[in-house]
């Protein structure tokens, strides 16, 4: 068999990318090895899938080169993806910070990535294995379970590792490695994360409570830097999740802290000098902004039970502001895999020309989706970047 592309991995990036091949012109073949396709678009944005951010630009993305990501998402924007699921009469509504969200569900995005596919005549083929990728005579040789395939352009969708029970393999990092490419340091972001049981100072029982608050996580001086959301926080029976935890996470190393502050944006000296809570408890004086569970524990925690707010010394109730402000954990871990939304680092994007995607060592081999070292932020930016990348590549293999 002998077409213009190929593409592995049947996911976001890959399939979105074949269909922009296929109605380019290019004869397209796209295998997968799982038997159903699209399950982590179908699963994304708890079944509603949040396929785009309206806001999506380079700083809500990590990668140790951060200018990677421009050409790309200047190319293909948040905008055009709307326009393509508007053309497919797909309802949608934005949430939160510009989150687009199916109204229906996921699957209406897959069946439309399907339908883009056959428009350009796209052959996919799954469950297949794909044995070897190798340069043959300026063109890629692809031993396959269902035989061989020649194409000028091979481009690897293969993604990342986490939720392996859905198919998630390491294979465009062991591929890229085998050639000879760099690969940076990987690992689970966008995922809860878990303590031991005393550093968790007792908080595993309010389980279950949420809360908007400020975060930071991470060092100046390590990989991704330091980086402070403003979101809701979940206490876990695990641990802590929630957005703000999740997007904390990708900027988290192992034996760092992180610091939460649960007034998140308001100033607390304003509302406790205007309100008048002098006869509150300062449990009371605490609620106004706090779960009241929470507010219980963090008085227990100062031993100021039931202590009217007036009567507090002006360091007692420094000592309570500072509780609540600069509260500073040190996680013992993540979820892992099995729970990380996506993967941090992977194929390095030194390695890639950043308009096409192509690697800059071997003419017709493109890495494109979760697989680079490109990382969104929570909100449907690592949608945006599956496009976008897919879209680029596109571009580049149809000129060329
Ligand atoms: C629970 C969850 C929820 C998420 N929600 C959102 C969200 O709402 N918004 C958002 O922007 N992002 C979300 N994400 C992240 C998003 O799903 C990924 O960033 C995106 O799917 C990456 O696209 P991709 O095409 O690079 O990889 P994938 O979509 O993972 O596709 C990779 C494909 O390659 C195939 N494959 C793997 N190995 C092989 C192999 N050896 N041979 C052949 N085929 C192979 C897989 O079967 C799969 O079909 C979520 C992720 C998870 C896990």
């Amino acid at each position: 068999m002998r077409v213009d592309a190929v593409v592995i991995g049947a996911g976001a990036a890959g399939l979105f990318c074949a269909g922009q091949l296929g109605q380019r012109g290019c004869s397209t073949l796209l295998l997968d090895h799982a038997e159903v396709l699209g399950e982590k678009i179908r699963i994304s944005g708890g079944g509603r899938c949040n396929f785009t951010n309206i806001h999506s630009s380079p700083e809500h993305f990590l990668s140790l080169n951060p200018n990677f990501v421009r050409s790309a998402l200047a190319r293909y924007s948040p905008q055009d993806f709307v326009a393509l699921v508007k053309r497919y009469g797909i309802r949608f509504h934005e949430k939160h910070r510009g989150q687009i969200f199916c109204d229906g569900s996921s699957n209406e995005i897959i069946e439309m990535l399907h339908r883009e596919c056959t428009i350009g005549r796209v052959d996919i083929r799954h469950p297949v294995t794909v044995h070897s990728i190798s340069p043959d005579h300026g063109l890629w040789s692809i031993e396959t379970s269902i035989g061989s395939v020649k194409a000028a352009a091979a481009v690897i969708a293969t993604g990342g590792l986490p939720v392996p029970a859905i198919g998630a393999t390491g294979f465009a990092l062991d591929f890229a490695r085998r050639l000879g490419l760099a690969v940076t340091p990987i690992r689970p972001a966008l995922v809860p994360l878990s303590f031991t049981s005393d550093a968790f100072d007792g908080f595993s029982d309010l389980a279950g409570l949420s809360s908007p608050v400020r975060i930071t996580a991470g060092e100046q001086a390590t990989d991704y830097g330091h980086a402070q959301f403003l979101e809701d926080l979940l206490i876990t029976h695990k641990g802590l999740s929630g957005p703000a935890v999740l997007q904390a996470s990708s900027y988290w190393h192992e034996g760092q802290h992180i610091d939460i502050n649960w007034a998140a944006d308001l100033d607390l000296d304003r509302i406790w000098d205007e309100k008048d809570i002098g006869a509150k408890t300062t449990e009371g004086a605490l609620a106004m902004f706090l779960p009241e569970r929470l507010a219980r524990k963090f008085i227990a925690g100062l031993a100021l039970q039931g202590r009217r707010w007036a009567e507090l010394s002006k360091k007692d109730r420094q000592r309570v502001k500072d509780a609540v402000t600069q509260w500073r954990v040190r996680p013992a871990g993540t979820l892992g895999w099995k729970k990380a939304e996506v993967m941090l680092g992977g194929v390095d994007t030194r390695e890639l020309d950043s308009r096409t995607m192509m690697a800059k060592k071997f003419q017709g081999l493109y890495f494109i989706g979760e697989c680079v070292d490109v990382t969104g932020h929570l909100g449907g930016h690592n949608f945006q970047w599956a496009w976008a990348s897919g879209y680029a590549c596109a571009e580049g293999i149809a000129r060329s």
